[in-house]
C-alpha cells in the first residue's frame, strides 16, 4: 500500500488548533519508511497495555508494544503509584469476593511469590520488580517491544487506522497494524483519529520514596510522630502518595512542566522538613516518580459510557469482559457508600469501543464511562481488566479480518475464560 495515498486525519477531521500568538508553520509532506506490519499494536506499555499485549500475544496475535519510556507498568511502576486496588468488593450473597483473574491476577501471584507484593487485598508492589514481571511475561508471550518511541500521529482511510507514526531516535517510521489498541492513559490515539470524547481536569500528583524508614528512631528526645508515607515491600522504603492541585490539565505542555518544576521542589523541601525533626535524621528521599501523576485528561465517548449506577447496582451485560472491585467510600444517592458495602461492578466490551474507527479499541484510564465513575474507572485494577478485554477483542477481530464494533463477543468471552479472566 502506498502511504501517499492514504489521508492523514488532519485532512478528514476539522479541528481548531491551538492559538498561538506566533501563528503557525505548514510542515511538509514526506515519504516514511514502514518499520513493520502487525495484527494488534498496543500503543503504551503501562497496566492496560501490557495485559492487552500479553492476552493478545496468548491469542496467538502478532503483538507489538509502543512505549515512550524505558520500561512497563506505566504509572503503576514510573509513577511509583504502587498499590493495585480494586482487587475486591461485595458479591450478590453480600460477601466480600476477590474480582480481579486472568492476566491481572497472574501478575500479583508472581510478585507474591518473590516477597514483593504486600497485603492480600488491594495489593502493594515493589516497581522495580514489576518491571521485570512485566518484562518477562511480555517476552514469554511473544511481544515485539519497541521502548523509546512516541506515537505521534495516525494515518486514517475510511475510517480504519492503516499506519501509525513513531519517533524515536531512528527518526519517523511507519507501523501497519490491523487493530491498534490505545493504552497511553490520555486517548492520543482516539484523539488523533477524531473520535468524540470528554476532557476532565483533576488532581495531578507527583509521588516519591523514602529510605531508611527502618532507621526512624523513636527513642530520640523530641521525637514525634508524623506522616512518612506508607510501607512497600522493602522493609526500608515507604511510598510516599500526593495528590496535588486540582482542576489540572493532564495533556496541556506548559501546564505538565509547571508543576513538574513545583512538584520536585515541594518534594525536595518537605523530605528536609521531615529529617529535621527528631529521629528521623536519617530518612533521605530515595527517588521521585520518572513520570508526573495525571489521573485523568480524556476520556472516551464510544459505543457505551458506564456509570455509576451501573456499578453500584450489579448491572450484568451480555457483552461482560470483565469484573472490578472497589477501593474507596463514595457518595450515591446522597448516602455515602463504605467500601466495604460496595458491590462488584462489571465491564461490558462495547464500552472499550470507539464510535467510528473501526480497527481502534481503548482501554485503561480513558475508555468510555461517566465522570462520576472517575475514582474506580481510573485505577489500576480496572486498567488492567479494561487492557485484557481489549487484547483478547483485537486479537479476535485482527484474525477474523472483522470490525471491532463487529467481532465476535462470544469468542472473546471463551478465550478471556481460557485466560482465566472472571466475568462472573
Ligand atoms: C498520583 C497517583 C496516585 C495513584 N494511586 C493509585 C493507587 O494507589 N492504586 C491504583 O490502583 N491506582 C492509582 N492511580 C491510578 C493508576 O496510576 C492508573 O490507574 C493506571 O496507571 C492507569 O493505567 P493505564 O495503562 O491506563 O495508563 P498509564 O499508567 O498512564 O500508562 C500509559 C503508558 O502509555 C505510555 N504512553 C502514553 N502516551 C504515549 C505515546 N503517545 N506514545 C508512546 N507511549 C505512550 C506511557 O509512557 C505509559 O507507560 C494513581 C494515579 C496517580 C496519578
Amino acid at each position: 500500500m502506498l502511504l501517499s495515498k492514504c489521508k492523514a486525519p488532519q485532512d478528514e477531521i476539522t479541528s481548531t488548533p491551538d492559538s498561538s500568538p506566533l501563528g503557525t508553520i505548514t510542515e511538509p509532506s514526506r515519504e516514511i519508511e514502514i518499520l513493520e506490519e502487525t495484527d494488534v499494536l498496543v500503543i503504551g506499555g503501562g497496566p492496560s497495555g501490557v495485559t492487552a499485549a500479553i492476552s493478545a500475544g496468548r491469542a496467538g496475535a502478532r503483538t507489538t508494544i509502543v512505549e515512550r519510556y524505558n520500561h512497563l507498568g506505566g504509572l503503576w511502576t514510573g509513577g511509583l503509584v504502587l498499590p493495585l486496588l480494586s482487587t475486591h468488593a461485595l458479591n450478590r450473597s453480600g460477601q466480600q469476593q476477590k474480582v480481579i483473574h486472568g492476566i491481572p491476577d497472574e501478575i500479583a501471584q508472581r510478585l507474591k511469590d518473590m516477597g514483593m507484593a504486600i497485603h492480600e487485598v488491594n495489593p502493594t508492589i515493589d516497581p522495580e520488580a514489576t518491571k521485570y514481571v512485566l518484562e518477562k511475561m511480555v517476552q514469554e508471550a511473544g511481544i515485539n517491544m519497541l521502548y523509546h518511541c512516541w506515537m505521534s500521529n495516525i494515518i486514517v482511510e475510511n475510517e480504519t487506522i492503516k499506519a501509525v507514526i513513531i519517533e524515536s531516535k531512528s527518526g519517523r517510521k511507519a507501523i501497519m497494524p490491523k487493530v491498534v489498541v490505545d493504552c497511553t492513559g490520555d486517548g492520543d490515539v482516539f484523539h488523533l483519529a477524531g473520535e468524540s470524547y470528554e476532557e476532565m481536569k483533576y488532581h495531578i500528583g507527583l509521588v516519591s520514596r523514602l529510605g531508611n524508614i527502618d532507621r526512624i528512631d523513636k527513642t530520640k528526645p523530641g521525637y514525634e510522630e508524623i506522616y512518612v508515607g506508607d510501607p512497600t515491600p522493602l522493609k526500608s522504603v515507604n511510598w510516599f502518595n500526593m495528590h496535588g492541585e486540582n482542576d489540572q490539565d493532564g495533556t496541556d505542555l506548559h501546564n505538565l512542566s509547571k508543576l513538574q518544576q513545583k512538584y520536585r521542589i515541594d518534594i525536595w523541601e518537605n523530605t528536609e522538613h521531615i529529617r529535621s525533626i527528631p529521629g528521623h535524621e536519617e530518612v533521605f528521599l530515595l527517588d521521585t516518580a520518572s513520570q508526573l501523576g495525571v489521573r485523568v485528561s480524556r476520556i472516551l465517548d464510544g459505543k457505551y459510557k458506564l456509570t455509576l449506577d451501573d456499578s453500584m447496582s450489579y448491572r450484568a451485560f451480555d457483552d461482560v469482559i470483565g469484573i472490578c472491585g472497589a477501593w474507596t467510600s463514595l457518595l450515591y444517592n446522597a448516602n455515602r457508600v463504605s467500601r466495604d458495602n460496595r458491590p462488584l461492578w462489571q465491564i461490558p466490551y462495547r464500552s472499550l469501543v470507539p464510535k467510528k474507527t473501526r480497527n481502534l479499541l481503548v482501554a485503561g484510564r480513558c475508555f468510555s464511562f461517566d465522570k462520576p465513575l472517575v475514582e474506580d474507572a481510573r485505577i489500576i485494577g480496572t486498567a488492567m481488566i479494561t487492557g485484557h478485554g481489549a487484547g483478547t477483542g483485537a486479537a479476535v477481530a485482527a484474525r477474523s479480518n472483522s470490525s471491532v464494533q463487529d467481532a465476535d463477543i462470544n469468542q472473546i468471552q471463551k478465550i478471556l475464560k481460557d485466560q482465566k479472566a472472571y466475568l462472573g
